[in-house]
């Protein structure tokens, strides 16, 4: 395969960018090898600068749904530029995104549109605090909220100690008041609270993990960590920002049967342009400003542009309720390819999808968490991943990421990727 464009155009941007990209995964560090600059994307495929194409399996890192520029919301787009960018002051889209937001999740019953999925976990971390006046929070190791200096935490050495900042920069004062607590391990949950009594702002989760790669949480699992949340007078925040719109048209929450006091919400919900939103209960939403004492602005929030593309998106699936059907048959037919791909080649990788999102893990071991995810071969996840480049197939190029099916995938893409599979697979092994 000829990338001789793309290495160009790498040289060059690490002149000039730090990495030479604007977000860390896109530079192929943990698979080894230089980026593939690409195009231009329609439906199920993306297009590089030399020429190449491939059946794409990122979707942008989740926004696409629908694969790429499908056409209701190039025309939305279109005719919303028309009016102009964005006004600094309210609009119309605004009211029904937020109406249609609440209709389809029912847990949220006010919200507030930022610009990112960091935005939105930040943001609900803060009001969380300023609504209980308490200032410690949960999260899980291998959970990812975005890049908030108080998210970019993990575990120290032994449980109940502080946690570590992961990156130079983020201070030892936010490490304090970040607990790190294990996927799916209700016990570690309640030492923490048991330890910090009446000091527990919120929980934040990803209900069905896709930054470890693909890990759902069990259902006694979540079932008790709500009841915890209660008893407690915590703060239960889902972060759907990969699994809202993804898994059902009420998220990982619906799939679940579980109601968080606040979820936050981006990827999907903007049709591919920068969105984010956080919501949940009136009573806590109602400290956010200018209603309430918790600051939280944004110049560019609400942008008229970025409504249009994800009021397109949402009432498409609120007309089309099929939609996660559909998802869920082209993701069993790539899950069933897989499986026998796996079976005649003798091994027992641990594969995990939930709906149209899923991970196959280079170890035998069930994944269930961080550590179990940690078990696998990422050396051998690169190998795989640059055969399944040779032949056509865009995954993700790190081990520890989901890859995601959209509606635009057809059945010869997946036959295709199916195949590619058990070839790519035969000549690592
Ligand atoms: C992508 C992601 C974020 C961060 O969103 P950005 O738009 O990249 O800031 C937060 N939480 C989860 C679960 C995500 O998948």
């Amino acid at each position: 395969m000829n990338l001789s464009k793309s290495e160009t155009l790498f040289t060059e941007a690490k002149k000039y960018i730090p990495g030479g990209v604007n977000s860390p995964v896109r530079a192929f560090k943990s698979v080894g090898g230089s980026p593939v600059f690409m195009q231009r994307g329609e439906g199920s495929k993306l297009f590089d600068v030399d020429g190449n194409e491939y059946v794409d399996y990122i979707g942008s890192w989740g926004p696409h749904l629908f694969g790429h520029n499908p056409s209701f919301i190039k025309d939305a787009l279109l005719s919303s530029l028309e009016n102009g960018t964005s006004f600094g002051a309210p609009t119309e889209a605004e009211v029904k995104m937020a109406k249609l937001i609440t209709e389809l999740v029912p847990s949220v019953e006010m919200v507030r549109m930022v610009n990112s999925g960091t935005e939105a976990t930040m943001s609900a971390v803060r009001v969380a605090r300023g609504y209980t006046g308490r200032e410690k929070f949960i999260k899980f190791e291998g959970c990812y909220h975005g890049h908030a200096d108080y998210f970019l935490i993990k575990a120290g050495s032994g449980a109940l100690t502080f946690g570590v900042p992961t990156s130079p920069g983020v201070t030892s004062g936010n490490a304090a008041d970040t607990l790190i607590a294990d996927y799916n391990n209700i016990d570690s949950i309640k030492a923490l609270v048991k330890e910090n009594k009446n000091q527990i702002a919120a929980v934040i989760i990803e209900p069905v993990a896709g930054n470890m790669g693909t890990v759902r949480s069990t259902d006694e699992f979540v079932r008790e960590l709500r009841e915890i949340c209660s008893e407690e007078k915590i703060v239960l925040i889902f972060d759907e920002v990969m699994t809202g719109f993804r898994l059902s048209k009420g998220g990982a929450q619906e799939l679940l049967g579980i109601t968080p006091d606040l979820s936050t919400f981006g990827k999907i919900i903007g049709g591919g342009l920068p969105v984010g939103a956080f919501g949940g209960k009136k009573e806590i939403m109602e400290f956010v400003s200018p209603q309430g004492p918790v600051y939280q602005a944004g110049t560019l929030s609400g942008n008229p542009l970025a409504m249009s593309a994800g009021l397109a998106v949402l009432s498409y699936i609120k007309e089309n309720p099929d939609v996660y059907n559909k998802l869920e048959e082209k993701s069993k037919l790539l899950e069933d390819g897989f499986n026998e791909n796996l079976k005649s080649l003798n091994k027992k990788f641990a594969f995990n999808r939930v709906g149209s999102m899923g991970t196959l893990f280079f170890t035998e071991q069930p994944v269930t968490d961080f550590n179990s995810a940690f078990t696998s071969d990422t050396k051998l996840y690169g190998k795989f991943f640059h055969e399944m480049l040779n032949r056509g197939i865009y995954l993700a190029p790190a081990q520890f990421e989901a890859f995601f099916i959209s509606l635009s995938h057809t059945g010869e893409d997946l036959n295709k990727t199916i195949k590619a599979q058990y070839e790519s697979l035969k000549a690592i092994l």
